[in-house]
């Protein structure tokens, strides 16, 4: 833009991009509204959790994971991916990772307390894990009464790539206070062998780039077969991310998938939304027993 406005280079007026550009600008704006220092508190009803369970093989929903809604003042509703760029740009991102962990650990207690038996997922990024406010943030939600061994703290094995060594250092933080540790995305980074035998995690999410693809190429399905059993031998855990469909569900777990997350069993939806299949799923469970 700078080139365009000195009027040397490629002169080419491209609208979409200064669409894009200019959407971009007023996004982050109204970020720093929202979550900035000095936003109203209000402002942040703006952000919703919504939830998708995790099932185990046997068929039983087990957990949780928390994902971020921006319900925008004029745009309507956004997913991550339309914002959580311009949020780690203006340094806001461990501002909005403690909205939803506080508000999700908040929901999680209720279920909880309502006798449902789930473990609760939430994301982080790989700034956040380098974040000085991390660590209060989790001991924070301890001292509220939230029991660590029932939360999970993902991080994806990109960003744990960005910084091996520190990010080491800080799962091994987060795993001594007694949360779980899950490898988002899994399959998408450049982690070692070594690397991951270090890792204090627990858990090992295989990402939908794989489990989509693994009905239609046999190769695929290798691989998946081979990172379950290079998990389980590390002792880890394996969920099947974005499961779409039944036959995908049952080779998955042929393959030896401990859990499975996707629209198969649910979209991600709001808290009331997430109780309601909850308790219907669990009523079709107790009637075939
Ligand atoms: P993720 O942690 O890998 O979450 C899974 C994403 O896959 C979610 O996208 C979910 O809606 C989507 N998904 C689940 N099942 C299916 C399926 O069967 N088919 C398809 N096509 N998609 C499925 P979403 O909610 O848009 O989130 C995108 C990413 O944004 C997340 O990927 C996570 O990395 C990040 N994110 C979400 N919430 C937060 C948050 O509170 N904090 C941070 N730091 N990152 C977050
Ligand atoms: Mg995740
Ligand atoms: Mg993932
Ligand atoms: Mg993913």
């Amino acid at each position: 833009y700078a080139a365009k406005a000195g009027g040397q280079g490629v002169a080419v007026h491209d609208d979409a991009a200064d669409r894009a550009w200019r959407r971009r600008l007023a996004l982050s704006d109204d970020l720093h509204l929202a979550l900035g220092p000095d936003a109203a508190p209000e402002a942040a009803g703006q952000f919703a959790v919504h939830y998708q369970p995790q099932v185990s093989a046997a068929g039983t929903c087990v957990g949780v994971e928390a994902l971020v809604r921006w319900q925008h003042p004029r745009l309507g509703v956004l997913a991550p991916g339309a914002f959580l760029d311009v949020l780690e740009e203006r340094r806001l991102m461990p501002a909005l990772t403690a909205l939803v962990a506080r508000r999700a650990v908040a929901d999680l207690a209720r279920w909880r307390a309502a006798g449902h038996d789930l473990r609760l997922s939430f994301n982080l990024s790989s700034t956040h894990l380098c974040d000085p406010g991390l660590l209060p943030l989790l001991d924070e939600l301890v001292a509220g009464g939230a029991d660590p061994a029932h939360l999970v703290v993902e991080v994806t094995e990109t960003s744990l790539m960005n910084d091996p060594d520190r990010a080491l250092v800080t799962c091994q933080d987060i795993t001594a206070r007694g949360f779980s540790l899950s490898i988002d995305d899994f399959g998408t980074g450049y982690s070692s062998l070594a690397y991951l035998a270090n890792l204090p995690a627990d858990e090992l999410k295989i990402d939908r780039t794989f489990t989509s693809r693994a009905l239609a190429d046999a190769r695929i399905a290798a691989i998946v077969a081979g990172t379950v059993e290079l998990a389980h031998h590390l002792g880890l855990r394996v969920v099947a991310e974005g499961v779409e469909d039944t036959a995908t569900l049952d080779l998955l777990r042929e393959l030896g998938c401990d859990e499975s997350q996707g629209y198969l069993h649910s979209r991600p939806v709001p808290a009331a939304e997430f109780l309601s299949w909850l308790q219907a799923r669990q009523g079709v469970t107790a009637a075939v027993r």
